[in-house]
């Protein structure tokens, strides 16, 4: 049995999904040297709210120092983008033996073969939910998504998510305007865009109240 329900890290949402923990769904299969990462093969990007986030307190400033001397770590003009390990060498040898899965939605096959450098294998993501992106905080593979069984319960959380995805790409706009009318870019200025956003308030989201929904079976070992 598993459970989806929203989860909150200090009013920061998350879409939880508990069969992550014994995740069989296509996603989920690592075919680099990182094995039981779960989906974890994204290359995280942090956007302003994310960095406002974590400007805003000692443990925040520790994960951005943590991120910033990250050698995948790579400063763009309106995010912060941190890369993991890519198995080109694997990726080669599989595509030439034909043993890439091809479930006929994923389009980009590379994600077998790559790692973020935040997952631990068997344990999940490192970072504190609060300070992860809301790309991390609301995937849930489509193997879930779609699950037959509970598509009705599962329709007000798509909803709730595509709302706040809407809200948070407000907010970032936002944020970004304030940066440039300071003549700032994340890619030239981390430092002072880290003092102009720990001095501006957050605007936070009222979430709506889900049920918590119970399904028969996990595809879910991600984050
Ligand atoms: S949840 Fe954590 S480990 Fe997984 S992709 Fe996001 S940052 Fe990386
Ligand atoms: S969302 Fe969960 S179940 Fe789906 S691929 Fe990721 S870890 Fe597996």
């Amino acid at each position: 049995m598993a459970f989806m329900f929203m989860h909150f890290d200090q009013a920061v949402p998350q879409l939880a999904y508990t069969g992550c923990a014994w995740c069989s769904s296509t996603m989920g299969i690592s075919l680099c040297q990182t094995v039981n990462r779960g989906c974890c093969s994204y290359f995280p990007k942090f956007y302003p709210v994310e960095l406002q986030r974590m400007s805003q307190s000692p443990e925040g400033l520790c994960v951005l120092n943590s991120i910033l001397s990250h050698p995948g770590t790579e400063l763009m003009d309106d995010h912060i983008l941190v890369r993991g390990c890519y198995d080109a060498l694997m990726y080669a040898k599989a595509q030439k033996e034909g043993t890439i899965p091809d479930d006929g939605y994923i389009q980009d096959s590379t994600i077998f073969f790559r790692t973020c450098p935040f997952v631990r294998p068997g344990l999940g993501c490192t970072l504190p939910v609060r300070y992860r992106t809301y790309v991390c905080n609301f995937f849930v593979c489509r193997e879930v998504l779609e699950n037959p069984a509970v598509q009705q319960q599962i329709t007000p959380y798509l909803q709730v998510r595509a709302n706040y995805v809407r809200f948070l790409q407000w907010e970032n706009n936002q944020l970004l305007q304030v940066i440039s009318d300071n003549g700032l870019t994340i890619r030239n200025h981390i430092g002072k865009v880290i003092e102009l956003l720990a001095g501006l308030p957050i605007n936070q989201y009222e979430f709506p109240m889900l049920e918590p929904i119970e399904m028969a079976d996990g595809h879910g070992k991600g984050a």
